[in-house]
């Protein structure tokens, strides 16, 4: 598997699935709804549902897995969304957090510069009747405390980072890790982004997954290639195809002054190659920043060579939303059915899937119900389960399909004599008869045979 560097304008999209008919199936089936939807909703605002949760909860596990858990050099955090409003001078974001923004002199719509496209009012069709771009922060504030001033005047985090970069010190006389070692974090951030489109891809309250790795300065763009590839991996792991994937690097003009490198993982979209998460290269800034404006040293004590440095830092930097969207546009599949009939299906890997095993007896008489009940009180401990007696099988199966449930697991009246079951798979509808006292060897069998295989780092090609 590669991901041979892609044309610029990469290939046809072959999601099958365009933004409506993702946004309309996660309202439908519980994945998203819109914020306050008894309200008239909320711009770009959007309520997680039973099976969304599910979905992103295993999206932050696997990472946190991947990231944190799995390795020995990384280790976790969990800082204040609101903190010291000094983080946020000594960062940069107070003064430089800003997008460009421009009015349409004609229908007084406000864009962001670089999303507009061909001098053409995205909202009334105007073209080239524009005010000048003015820079426009980016970050939400609020005032916290019991009086109403600016004095109280405080900000919603618009990334995870800082986190780390405050807590540097602390996390490593603590852990006493010695470089290279990262700091991980998953939470929430809020920007507020002039344009939103686009269902949850952009949002003014959305949850990052950032990794800060800090590394000796000499190492530091090796570092860097290296976490470009281990990136891309954990995204094949998922199970998203290699041909909707891109690495693309910054061109010099596009990178930050501190900055050495960096680059972004892109997913073809249904409109194009859009970032689903950045890799960037920040060199000394941070930590520099941090010093200077607090005053307090923060350096690393290399016992080889006994000098303390100042290190790099490396950071890949996700959209646990983005992720979700990537993920449901490309499991989406409908397919037509010998007979006329048709089914969609959503592919999930395993792993991720809001649900692994549904039970489902063939019918709600009550005959069969105890028996069903047990497995499914059996099987509740090893896997995400949804039991689902109501109407036919088939409606029950095609039901499965649509959120993505790997297997099925039917009971029938035979079970009450043979104490076996039918294990239904998603993919191909193929089905099995397993003895209940093998059923769960059976379906973890099953489920690990139908995980996306992972490339090894030399497989892929960045
Ligand atoms: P963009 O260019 O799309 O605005 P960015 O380069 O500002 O994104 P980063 O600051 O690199 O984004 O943030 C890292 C990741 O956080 C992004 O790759 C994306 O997955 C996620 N992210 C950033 N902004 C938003 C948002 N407004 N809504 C949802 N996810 C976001």
């Amino acid at each position: 598997m590669t991901n041979a560097q892609i044309p610029e304008d990469g290939p046809p999209s072959e999601m099958q699935a365009d933004l409506e008919t993702i946004t309309s199936l996660a309202k439908r089936r519980g994945f998203v709804f819109p914020s306050a939807e008894i309200y008239g909703g909320f711009a770009a605002a959007y309520d997680y549902g039973p099976l969304g949760v599910e979905l992103k909860r295993n999206i932050r596990d696997r990472w946190w897995r991947a990231m944190v858990q799995e390795r020995d050099d990384v280790v976790g955090l969990e800082a204040a969304i609101i903190t010291n409003p000094a983080v946020w001078v000594a960062s940069g974001h107070v003064a430089e957090f800003t997008d460009p923004l421009v009015e349409c002199l004609s229908c007084q719509g406000r864009f962001r510069a670089d999303h507009v496209e061909a001098n053409t009012c995205p909202n009334c069709g105007t073209v080239g009747k524009f005010s000048e771009p003015r820079k426009f922060n980016m970050m939400l504030s609020t005032i916290v405390g019991p009086v109403a001033d600016e004095s109280g005047r405080a900000f919603m985090r618009p990334e995870t980072a800082q986190g780390m970069f405050v807590n540097f010190d602390n996390v490593q006389t603590t852990t006493r890790k010695r470089l290279p070692f990262g700091v991980a974090q998953i939470g929430k951030s809020f920007r507020n982004e002039i344009t939103v489109k686009q269902f949850i891809f952009r949002t003014r309250e959305f949850e990052q997954m950032e990794m800060e790795y800090f590394c000796h300065p000499a190492t530091s763009l090796e570092t860097h290639a290296y976490w470009k590839k281990e990136r891309l991996r954990w995204y094949y792991s998922l199970g998203i195809r290699p041909q909707h994937l891109r690495l693309r690097d910054h061109r010099p003009d596009e990178l930050s002054h501190y900055s050495k490198a960096t680059a972004d993982i892109e997913v073809h979209y249904p409109w194009g190659w859009g970032e689903v998460e950045g890799i960037a290269h920040r060199g000394a800034y941070d930590l520099t920043q941090h010093a200077t404006h607090s005053g307090k040293r923060l350096t690393y004590f290399d016992p080889d060579t006994n000098e303390h440095l100042v290190p790099h830092v490396v950071e890949p930097a996700a959209g646990v939303d983005r992720i979700m969207l990537t993920l449901m546009l490309e499991a989406y599949e409908e397919q037509h059915l010998d007979g006329g009939d048709s089914r969609v299906v959503m592919h999930f890997a395993p792993a991720i899937a809001p649900v692994t095993v549904a039970i489902l007896p063939l019918s709600r008489k009550d005959t069969l119900e105890p028996t069903a009940r047990r497995i499914w009180e059996m099987l509740r401990p090893t896997f995400r389960t949804q039991y689902d007696d109501a109407q036919s099988i088939g409606r029950r199966y095609r039901r499965q399909d649509e959120i993505g449930t790997p297997l099925c697991v039917t009971v029938d009246f035979e079970t009450l004599t043979d104490d076996a079951v039918t294990i239904r798979e998603r993919d191909t509808m193929a089905q099995i008869r397993v003895p209940i006292a093998g059923l769960i060897g059976a379906l973890q069998g099953r489920l690990a045979a139908l995980e996306p295989r992972v490339p090894s780092l030399d497989e892929i090609e960045v």
